[in-house]
């Protein structure tokens, strides 16, 4: 028998076509009667952007859970956005992937810190972080922020701090950043879509 790549995919699909129809319409042998229900059937969906690189792809996520007050959210199912231009309805093989992404138990939820020479990473709150990182962020530019470069020209220059931007960062939100670094004297900046 012909084990080309194309041959088993049309095998596996069409075991999987069998299966389903089966599934549909029996349990243990016996005709149900009942059809089962797709996971999506009963879902919210809302829209994204697969954040892992800089094509962007567009993603449908996939809710269960009625928005009531005692009910958490569940994501169910993540898959690319038919609609999108950029990838009309495909993912790779990384962003087909995305629901263990958001559902894994890995996924880090807090601000961690680790004060110089300690081994340990300790959780830190936003109200706790945010002034935290403001106030190095002052420091570090009143000590090294240059007004004049060797020459005696002006520079008005930050050289010894970089930002970094995200892959899916939006052109308003990559605008927001270069406000933000400029007014600050930042140079050094790298994001991946190359700004
Ligand atoms: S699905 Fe793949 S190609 Fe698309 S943005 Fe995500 S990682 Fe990039």
């Amino acid at each position: 028998m012909d084990i080309s790549r194309r041959n088993m995919l049309r095998t596996a699909l069409a075991a999987g076509a069998v299966e389903s129809a089966t599934a549909a319409t029996t349990e243990q042998g016996k005709d149900t009667g009942v059809v089962k229900e797709l996971k999506i059937a009963r879902t919210t969906q809302s829209h994204s952007i697969c954040p892992y690189c800089a094509v962007g792809c567009s993603v449908t996520i996939h809710t269960i859970g009625d928005k009531a007050h005692n009910v958490k959210p569940a994501v169910v199912h993540i898959e690319g956005d038919p609609t999108s231009p950029i990838n009309r309805g495909t993912l790779c093989p990384k962003g087909v992937g995305l629901k263990e992404f958001v559902t894994s138990d890995r996924r880090l939820k807090h601000v961690l810190h680790r004060a110089p020479g300690a081994t340990e990473w300790k959780e830190m709150s936003w109200d706790e972080a945010v002034p935290r990182m403001a106030r190095l962020i002052k420091d570090s530019r009143d000590r090294n922020f240059e007004e004049n470069d060797a020459q005696g020209r002006t520079v008005n220059r930050w050289t010894n701090t970089a930002l970094i931007g995200g892959c899916t960062d939006t052109n308003e939100v990559n605008f927001l950043i270069s406000r933000f670094r400029f007014g600050l004297g930042i140079l050094p900046y790298e994001n991946q879509s190359r700004l």
